[in-house]
């Protein structure tokens, strides 16, 4: 418990949508929690000048995807805790985090069911051709449009981690094949869960539906690519839940034109970050075939509101100095604590 003495100790929010509850979480241990305004169409990417002055006097901070870089940790050595309301951490130097003393947290067991449902939502969406119908509709046109079905398909999963699996099992009840493509996976784990495990060339040859939920690195940094988006089987549907980069987005435009895809389910996109690649984000919109959500697959109350908990739990553990749950941290550069 706080001490009733110690001067306040302020913990940053700079996410959307952290509920009272979660904010209650932490007052309650006596911190502080304070605001610093997101400019909204930013998606969150940006370190405002707001966030800055609050980074001043801030010993943890709750936050989504800003970058947070060496230099940033460097400029603001108050902070301790950076708590990550979700799972993707590329936008942070782990490294850093560690070598300078910091401790980083997520919040796995958060997001991931919301996500899974949202990419079983993007395969169906897609495929029955709902957005297609929809403004068909609109314009009080009832001409039946003919979709395909996920019943019976066979689905890629590149990656196959929490959310992998979350998407696997919700397919069994669609009697899908699930082949998986994850290099870090070990075979009997596959095995296991009643996937099989292949190559990526074979992986994108033979599914009627891929989609990604690996962690953006150098790795798959682009790993849809004009020559892999070659391999892809005539008509396939590609749905990308983890980070916009996972694809090149020209070269996704350019096979989805040619007809060589059958259409795409997209919740994050390179222009989320690169304000540059907006322009052929809006390209990839304006397509009948293609569905798109601005990075909102873990944006559910029930998602959030586990996640919130989570981060405040993280947060108040670490500034305690209790134990913070083992499966949320992610870099830990702090000195152990003499028993
Ligand atoms: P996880 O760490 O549990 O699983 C990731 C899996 O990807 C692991 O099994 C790992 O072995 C595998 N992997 C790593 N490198 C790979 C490669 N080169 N090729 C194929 N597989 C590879 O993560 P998770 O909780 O399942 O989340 C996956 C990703 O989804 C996150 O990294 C994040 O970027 C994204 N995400 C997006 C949202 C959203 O709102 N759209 C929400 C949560 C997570």
């Amino acid at each position: 418990m706080s001490s009733p003495l110690r001067s306040p100790v302020d913990v940053l929010v700079t996410i959307r949508f952290f509920d009272a509850e979660a904010a209650a979480r932490l007052e309650a241990r006596g911190y502080r929690v304070i605001r610093a305004d997101i400019a909204y169409d930013e998606l969150d990417t940006k370190i405002t000048v707001g966030i800055e002055r609050a980074l001043e006097t801030a010993h943890a901070w709750i936050l989504g995807t800003p970058p947070v870089t060496r230099e940033l940790l460097e400029r603001f050595p108050r902070l301790k805790v950076i708590a990550r309301r979700g799972v993707g951490y590329d936008s942070i130097d782990t490294a850093a985090v560690k070598s300078l003393g910091r401790l980083l947290t997520n919040t796995p067991g958060g997001g991931e069911p919301a996500v899974a449902d949202h990419a079983l939502a993007m395969m169906l969406a897609v495929g029955k051709r709902l957005g297609e119908s929809h403004q068909r509709m609109q314009a009080d046109d009832w001409r039946a449009i003919v979709g395909g079905e996920l019943f019976g398909k066979t689905v890629g999963l590149v990656g196959f981690g929490r959310i992998g699996r979350m998407v696997a099992k919700r397919l069994k009840g669609f009697d899908a094949r699930v082949l998986v493509f994850d290099p870090y996976l070990d075979h009997s784990s596959a095995e296991a869960s009643g996937v099989t495990q292949c190559g990526l060339n074979e992986l994108l040859a033979q599914s009627d539906f891929i989609s990604l939920h690996a962690p953006l690195t150098p790795e798959t940094d682009r790993l849809i690519n004009t020559q892999t988006l070659a391999l892809v089987k005539p008509g396939a549907i590609l749905v990308n839940t983890s980070r916009g980069e996972l694809v090149d987005e020209t070269a996704l435009l350019q096979a989805l034109e040619a007809g060589r895809l059958g259409g795409a389910g997209l919740d994050v996109f390179a222009g989320e970050k690169d304000p540059g690649a907006r322009g052929i984000a809006q390209k990839l919109l304006a397509l009948p075939n293609v569905v798109g959500t601005p990075h909102t697959a873990a944006s559910t109350r029930e998602s959030l509101a586990r996640a919130n908990a989570l981060a405040a739990d993280c947060v108040a553990a670490a500034l305690d100095g209790l134990e913070v749950p083992r499966h949320c941290i992610v870099s830990d550069g702090r000195v152990p604590q003499a028993a």
